[in-house]
């Protein structure tokens, strides 16, 4: 990357610094990363492909979009390739109907959480089947806050997601290398990259849980002004008798 701004830098740091801090990778590792089609998992790309060539391709790095099969989808797809092929990565995608099962009648409550679970499951599977051992999410410091409550409010156990987590019992280990930045870095990261426009293409996009969620907080910390509401519930992770690694930004959000 040419002339990198601050921002771009700030975010090579703290990715770096996860992926360091938790022993996230290690040489000879087959890295899959899972690739939404959002900015936020185009931006992981990115930043490990250039972390991959930093370290003198100690590991190797492949993206998998999972289809959900919502109409229209093709557009999105061709769009990860081009983006995936710019940088010589290999890009493998998985069709599903798990649309179906996500907008069923009886998935209303929670149209979201049946989405994701089989998104998972799928993106494990793949990734036994073909000999990979990491599986890397573009999950930042926000989501965690937020899937944080998500649990609390709707799920009723203390919980989210971690920098580090094993499946398959532990022979693939799931990696989050945003774990330490805010999503408004990610965020203007994937602009100055200039990451594909891919349609939103599910109905219930906008009005999720995590989107409620999300204006919860900004209405909290309005009304709150001195007080860094986000920053404060990422560091009570830590500071608490949970078990959970240190989770310490250098970023306030
Ligand atoms: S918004 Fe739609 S595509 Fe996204 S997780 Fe929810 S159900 Fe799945």
């Amino acid at each position: 990357m040419k002339n990198p701004s601050t921002q771009y830098k700030k975010l090579r740091r703290v990715t770096q610094k996860a992926i360091s801090g938790y022993k996230m990778i290690n040489p000879g590792d087959r890295v899959i990363v899972g690739l939404s089609g959002g900015p936020d998992s185009f931006t992981l790309l990115h930043m490990l492909n250039e972390y991959k060539k930093y370290i003198f391709n100690e590991f190797e790095i492949s993206a998998l979009n999972v289809d959900l099969g919502f109409k229209g989808n093709t557009e999105n797809l061709k769009k990860i390739f081009v983006f995936c092929k710019e940088r010589d990565i290999t890009f493998h995608t998985v069709k599903t109907d798990i649309k179906k099962l996500a907008l069923a009648p009886d998935a209303k409550k929670n149209p979201c959480f049946i989405c994701s679970l089989n998104r998972r499951k799928e993106i494990y599977n793949f990734a036994f089947k073909n000999s990979f051992s990491k599986i890397a999410y573009g999950h930042h410091q926000d989501d965690i806050i937020e899937t944080l409550l998500i649990n609390i409010l709707f799920g009723r156990k203390i919980d989210t997601m971690y920098p580090v987590q094993e499946v398959f019992s532990g022979d693939i280990k799931i990696i989050r290398p945003f774990s330490l930045a805010p999503e408004h870095l990610v965020k203007s990261v994937a602009k100055e990259i200039n990451t594909p426009q891919t349609k939103k293409l599910c109905p219930v996009d906008g009005d999720t849980r995590r989107d409620k969620i999300k204006n919860i907080i900004k209405e909290l910390q309005k009304s709150e002004p001195f007080a860094n509401i986000k920053r404060n519930i990422f560091r009570a992770l830590s500071n608490n008798s949970l078990n959970f690694p240190e989770f310490r930004s250098d970023f306030d959000t």
